[in-house]
């Protein structure tokens, strides 16, 4: 007769949808460098055991993260140009290109470039920061397009 044992290690997995503005950096010419947009998709997979409520990761906290993200421009640190008291943010392309915007319609990614690769850091670290102790594994996938995608990995040490 087998013997089973139930893991209490539990694997989560969410995935949902934002529509956003960036524009890349790159030293060389590239259409990215153009302010786009993408309807990006986010897969985040997380382990851990249980809390007191019962859940691995309460959910909400991704929903919050795309309602700040959903239809806003992404400005990497490197870009702000200015933030002034009444509002704004000025921000330069890698083609030189001035953008004055609206500081709550921006969401400031603190890399030095908006790409797939550095949003799914970002992701995982804000992830990481509403671990309440419960949580071994964090994986976020972030697809500009079906065609492509950037993962990174966090393991509790
Ligand atoms: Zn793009």
């Amino acid at each position: 007769m087998a013997k089973w044992k139930i893991r209490k290690e539990i694997e989560i997995e969410w995935e949902d949808e934002f529509d956003s503005a960036h524009f890349l950096f790159f030293d060389y010419e590239s259409k990215c460098r153009r302010l786009h947009g993408h309807n990006w998709n986010v897969k985040v997979v997380i382990r851990g055991f249980v809390n007191r409520n019962g859940v691995v990761f309460d959910f909400n906290h991704l929903k919050e993260i795309v309602k700040e993200f959903d239809h806003r421009t992404f400005i990497p640190k490197r870009a702000i140009k200015e933030i002034t008291g009444d509002g704004w943010l000025v921000a330069e392309t890698s083609h030189g290109e001035m953008l004055k915007l609206r500081r709550a319609n921006v969401v400031i990614i603190p890399y030095d470039n908006v790409t797939s690769e550095f949003l799914a850091q970002y992701w995982v670290e804000r992830i990481i920061e509403k671990d309440e102790g419960n949580l071994t594994y964090v994986k976020v996938c972030i697809e500009e397009d079906p065609r492509s995608k950037a993962c990174v990995e966090a393991i509790k040490e």
